[in-house]
């Protein structure tokens, strides 16, 4: 049972059949690692992966579907060198470390170029326990972009709705919670993430932007940093992840045929919903920091009554076949990831150790 927090989980039709094709993949007598990018086999799977990507997320036509290389913190640079020019500004939303992160790569750029990025809105004073809601942000609506974090994968704060930050254009981290349910994209200018949570292997970075905010990025940059250019080539500028994007189309593959993503919502909902019921079973003992409004689907934190405790709760559950439960290094406690793959038969039985944890220990 395993609840890394990412990479992750992979569902095991996904992985079986990567298997199976591993050492002849369509009848070539080849793995599919093997095939050239630019080669007939390969490019199937490439196109498919992105149309299966397009069917389930109901991708508008005029947002493009990029895959690249480099993890979401290679967006954290690339969205303000496209789009925060000289004398620019662009506003962050800031509810947990990664948004702080993104904040600051964008800071970077900006001292270099002379450009301006602003925190329109932090949760810090909560110790990141809540999301800020568009109402309480200070938004420039000149601003080149307004950056958010959709779900905090270390603090487990999430947006419950999708909110909307002034009228800039809106640019979302949504690395931890990538398609785990439908959201309307079109709003979106763009949208990106690791694929390494919801949708297959590290190495491949999601995103969907709208054609339009792509062409408005500086064309002065390396080409390799333009996304322009890897729209152009159609994620295929220079050699892909193909394998890593190979597993993506076949993770893509076993939501759709689960029945799409309301499907995976409700499986992902139950999951969540059984876990806070076991934290709040047990109130006296494990205690949910997060505000009831902002708890995350994706990744659920709690404490024990003392770090010994939690280290005694690792071990126990370690040894009962649960793994990835340990919190991020930064703060501590127990952090329980419930990702598209993760069975909710797992999180029933995390539930019951949890409370016969509570019985022995309380
Ligand atoms: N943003 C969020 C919300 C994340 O959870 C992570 C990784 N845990 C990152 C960005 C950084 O991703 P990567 O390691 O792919 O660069």
């Amino acid at each position: 049972m395993n609840f890394n927090a990412g990479p992750a989980t992979l569902p095991l039709p996904a992985l079986e059949r990567a298997r199976n094709e591993l050492l002849d993949f369509a009848g070539s007598g080849m793995s599919v690692m093997e095939h050239s990018h630019r080669g007939k086999e390969y490019e199937a799977v490439h196109d498919e992966a992105l149309r299966l990507l397009r069917d389930l997320l109901a991708v508008p036509k005029d947002h493009e579907i990029l895959f690249l290389q480099g993890g979401a913190s290679m967006q954290f640079a690339e969205v303000p060198m496209n789009f925060l020019g000289s004398g620019g500004s662009a506003d962050y939303v800031v509810t947990g470390a990664w948004g702080e992160k993104a904040h600051e790569e964008a800071a970077a750029w900006a001292a270099m170029t002379g450009a301006r990025v602003r925190i329109a809105a932090s949760t810090k004073e909560s110790k990141y326990t809540r999301v800020a809601t568009p109402a309480e942000a200070d938004l420039d609506g000149k601003a080149a972009y307004v950056h958010w974090t959709s779900n905090e994968t270390i603090h487990g704060v999430q947006y419950a709705d999708v909110p909307r930050f002034g009228s800039a254009p809106q640019v979302c981290d949504m690395s931890s919670d990538f398609l785990w349910r439908k959201i309307d994209v079109a709003p979106f200018s763009m949208i990106y993430g690791g694929a390494q949570k919801n949708i297959g292997p590290s190495g491949v970075t999601v995103v969907i932007a709208r054609r339009e905010f792509i062409d408005r990025g500086r064309r002065d940059l390396p080409s390799i940093l333009q996304y322009r250019a890897h729209a152009e080539a159609k994620s295929l500028l220079n050699t892909p992840p193909t394998f890593g994007i190979y597993l993506v189309r076949n993770v893509l593959e076993w939501i759709r045929d689960l029945g799409g993503l309301d499907v995976i919502e409700r499986r992902n909902r139950e999951k969540a919903a059984a876990l806070y019921a076991a934290i709040d079973a047990d109130a006296g003992f494990y205690r949910a920091p997060v505000e009831r409004g902002s708890r995350s689907v994706m990744n659920v934190v709690f404490r024990l009554p003392n770090e010994a405790l939690e280290k005694q709760f690792l071990g126990e559950s370690k040894k009962q076949g649960m793994v990835g439960l340990k919190g991020h290094r930064s703060v501590g406690g127990i952090r329980v990831s419930l990702y598209n793959a993760v069975e909710l038969e797992w999180v029933e039985e995390l539930a019951r150790f949890m409370k016969d944890f509570a019985k022995r220990n309380g």
